[in-house]
């Protein structure tokens, strides 16, 4: 039977490795729902309802029905990009900037109940494994699995920092260990879905485990 499997966290803690590999694994349908608020973020971007210590939310609400989100599959990445009116918005919406205004984006009422509503129709057959900060609590509180990942904050801002120097992006190791940290701050204490995990999710703290050790034990979970 194909589940649905949802995976919450902080930020950068290799949930959306995890999901790669589970859905590669068990054939089902992979949802990075970060990169729908992404998305929805360089959309306030490009229209200038961003400045430099100012999101116009009123703006951004007023111009949701104007945002129109789809993931496509590349063959050769072996997930699914993500389209934000039709154009691919894949690299631009992992930039350090974007990964600024993201949460504070995210705290959007408005925002939250488009992106929820869109997660629970691709989901409704289930086979699907979807990574985010609300999945178990809200998207799919009925989810047969959930996990929940943890890391320290150093290990996971040098995992971004690795990430973005191979891009080639001009950035420093302090300022994404902010943007770290800063996120996880907005996404556990804003008053709309805010990060917490959820009383049935099995929690996993990969700061000292390997990948293919988490994996593992993971699938197990999947077999049984
Ligand atoms: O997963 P990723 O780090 O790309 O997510 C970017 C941001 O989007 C998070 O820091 C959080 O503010 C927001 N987010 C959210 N709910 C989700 C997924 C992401 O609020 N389900």
């Amino acid at each position: 039977k194909k589940i649905t499997i949802a995976i919450d966290g902080f930020s950068s803690t290799g949930k959306s490795t995890i999901a790669k590999l589970l859905a590669k694994k068990y054939n089902y349908i992979y949802v990075d729902t970060g990169a729908m608020y992404r998305a929805v973020s360089l959309f306030a971007k490009n229209n200038n309802f961003v400045g430099v210590d100012f999101l116009d939310s009123e703006k951004l609400v007023s111009n949701l029905d104007k945002i129109s989100l789809s993931f496509i599959f590349n063959e050769a990445l072996g997930f699914a990009e993500m389209f934000l009116n039709n154009i691919n918005v894949e690299s631009e919406i992992r930039t350090l900037e974007v990964s600024q205004l993201v949460s504070k984006v995210a705290t959007i009422s408005e925002v939250r109940k488009k992106l929820v509503a869109e997660q629970q129709l691709m989901g409704k057959e289930g086979g699907i494994v979807m990574d985010g900060r609300d999945i178990g609590t809200v998207v799919f509180p009925d989810a047969e699995l959930k996990l929940f990942m943890t890391a320290s904050a150093d290990k996971r801002a040098t995992r971004r920092y690795k990430e973005l120097l191979e891009k080639g992006d001009d950035v420093s190791f302090e300022e994404i260990l902010f943007n770290v940290q800063e996120r996880d701050r907005i996404d556990s204490t804003r008053e709309d879905s805010p990060l917490v995990q959820a009383e049935d999710a099995i929690g996993f703290d990969n700061s000292d485990m390997g990948i293919d050790e988490q994996f593992e034990r993971i699938c197990t979970l999947v077999d049984r």
